[in-house]
Parts: C-alpha cells; structure tokens; sequence
C-alpha cells in the first residue's frame, strides 16, 4: 500500500483521492470533444475553472489569447486557458499543469469525436487534486495551476503563458508538465510501477537537475512507485507544454506514463476505461513530493564552488542568504542520479569527507530547491 505519511514531510496534508480523480474524468468524458477550435473548449475551461473556484484561497482567471487560422486552426480565434493561484508570501512560483483541449486525427475537428480522457485529461485531473491537496497546507511561494489549451495545434496556450511569465518577469522555481499520464498498460505491455520524467539539458535553465533532483526526493516516498528520468526534451519528434517555459529560460520537465497506448492516442478511443486510478494517484504523489519541495523552496545559492586545492575530501563553497539551510549533492561522475547528500544549516562551505572532486559531481540547492551544479 501507499505510505501516505511518508509524503508528510512539511506541512500535515492529505493524500490524494482517486474518487476525485476518477469524478474530474467522468465530467471530462461528458464533452464529445474539447477541440480548441470547438465551444466545447471554452465551456470545458469554465467547468475547470468551477472545480478550481471550489478550493479555498485559490484565485482563478479563464486566460484569453489570440490564435491565428493555420496547419490545425479553422479561423482565427479568442480562446481560454485556465491559470490559478494560490498565493504565497514569497512572489516566487512553482507551476503545475496539463492541457485540456484534445484532438481526434481521423476527422473534422468541429464534429468528430475526441475524448482525450487520457492525454491529456489525466493531467487536468493531476493538477485539480494536486490544487485541491496543496491548499490545505500552507507555503511560502506561490503555487500556480494551469490546465493549458492549444497544446494539440501547436503548444499554443503555454506559449502564451511562458510569454507573459517573461513580460510580467514571474521567478519561477520550476513547472510541472503532466500530459498522459493514467495509464499503465498498452496492449500487452504493462508498467504500473514507474512514471517517465522528460528534462531538457540546457545552457538556458536548470531543467535537467529539476529531473535529477526530484527523481533523488521522490525515493522511498510511495511503495514500488519512482520516477523514471528520460534525458531528452521529449519523446522521439514529440513536445509538450513545458518546451515553450524551456524555451523561455524556465526549468520546466514532464511526467508521462511509462508505457503510452499508442494506438488510443488522438482517436475516439482515448476513454475512461483505460485509465488505472491507482497509477494516476501515484503520480500525484510524485508531483505532490516536488510541489510541497518547492513550494517551500528558499533562495537558489550563487558562487558554488571547489576549495581548489588537491585532497581525498571535497570542501564546496557558496554564497547564500544567510542563515538559511542548504544541501549538498554528490554523484560519481559516471552516475545520472546523486549518491548522496548532506544538510547544512547556518553556513556557506561543507566538508564531505573522502569523496573526491576529481571524480564526483557536485551541487548545491536551497532546501526544497532545485540545486546549482559546481562549475
Ligand atoms: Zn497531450
């Protein structure tokens, strides 16, 4: 079973309920279609909005942006996303989210059917109880939900999204992309014990070590459960709603199940009956494990160094704010995921005996952040 305690690690806060998860998916199912190009998409935005007013503290906006007739849009058009926000007392935020428009490939977008339950309606339904289980805690940066549209024609919503992040010059911590992630089988194949978890290496972010950390707290956080890091941006010739926040300098990484039923995806098939509520709710507590990290998260620390000088132990340095606590990350060079770790509190250098720098990697990161690799 589930250990729930276990994803108690700040603040005393609820476990998922795959009841909820499974009552945001039958509404869902109700649309014939949630096209962007469709009415069903802003009605559906409306409904998502409802379920996210329902949660106390939580300001919620339906987001207009324009799209222009093209390759998979009939006419130009005003269409809406829903953003909302849990205010925090830092102007920091840490962002989850999921599309909800969907997209049948085999015919008309106006008429045909496209039930999109799983992709990406497990994502919306992953946000929704995320939402609802984040705001029974209290944190210190602000926590900022989105079900996206436009994801099927082009990333559309996001894009808009990341451009007013930089317009508005939000500091965000990190997003949390969710997109088809309630199903453990396709066909024969079955994987119900890992969620895979996309990240970009970049010059531009810290999306990768976003990856590496969360894959390093979510151990032995639920029962034969673990993220599976994938090192590439996306699935072969594929993106997602976190590409246009890495484009626009954000850390942003997506979850998907391990093992996509390919043969369901953007057709009339893609129905509640393939959805594992007991996967789906594992999911949430992975992206539960990072939120309550990062909604808690302090200043990133600058200046992360080596003492240069030759020896068996490795003294890292930074500059911090002071007396914050900070941690210390180590992994052979050879390995993808840290090693260990080590918790300092009040100063800005740590010791880590005989582990040595000419053959480790090291990192720093506030606690609850996404750590800053040494130089
Ligand atoms: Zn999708």
């Amino acid at each position: 079973m589930v250990l729930a305690a276990a994803l108690l690690m700040s603040n005393l806060i609820p476990d998922v309920s795959e009841d909820r998860l499974r009552a945001t998916l039958s509404h869902l199912a109700t649309y014939p279609t949630r096209n962007t190009n469709t009415e069903y998409c802003t009605q559906s935005a409306e409904w998502i909005a409802s379920e996210f007013r329902k949660i106390p503290g939580m300001q919620v906006e339906l987001m207009k942006y324009p799209v222009k007739k093209g390759r998979r849009i009939v006419a130009d058009k005003e269409v809406v996303q829903v953003v909302a926000t849990l205010p925090g007392s830092s102007q920091k935020r840490v962002l989850m989210g999921g599309h909800f428009d969907t997209i049948n490939l085999g015919g008309d977008p106006m008429t045909v059917k496209a039930p999109g339950i799983n992709d990406d309606g497990s994502g919306v339904a992953a946000t929704l109880e995320c939402a609802r289980v984040m705001a029974q805690g209290s944190w210190k940066n602000t926590l900022v939900f989105v079900a996206f549209s436009g994801e099927e024609q082009g990333l559309f919503g996001s894009t808009a999204l990341a451009a007013r992040a930089i317009a508005e010059k939000w500091e965000i911590e990190g997003l949390l992309n969710n997109d088809t992630v309630g199903a453990s089988q396709a066909g024969k194949l079955r994987d119900k014990k890992r969620v895979r978890l996309f990240s970009e290496d970049s010059e531009k972010h810290n999306s990768r070590e976003m990856a590496r950390w969360i894959e390093y707290i979510c151990r032995g956080k639920v029962k034969g459960f673990a993220p599976w890091l994938v090192y590439r941006k996306d699935r072969f010739q594929r993106g997602g709603d976190h590409t246009p926040f890495n484009n626009a300098g954000f850390n942003a990484v997506r979850f998907v199940e391990a093992v996509e039923a390919l043969d369901r995806q953007h057709t009339e098939k893609d129905t509640l009956d393939s959805i594992d509520f007991s996967y789906l709710a594992n999911v949430c507590r992975m992206n539960l494990v990072a939120l309550q990290g990062m909604a808690n998260a302090g200043s990133a620390p600058t200046s992360v160094s080596y003492d240069p000088k030759q020896a068996h132990s490795t003294i890292v340095r930074w500059k911090g704010a002071p007396g914050a606590t900070y941690i210390v990350y180590w992994r052979s060079s050879s390995s993808a995921v840290w090693e260990g770790s080590l918790k300092v509190a009040g100063a800005n250098e740590a010791t880590i005996k005989n582990v040595n720098k000419d053959d480790h990697v090291f990192a720093v990161g506030a606690v609850g952040g996404v750590p800053v690799s040494v130089d």
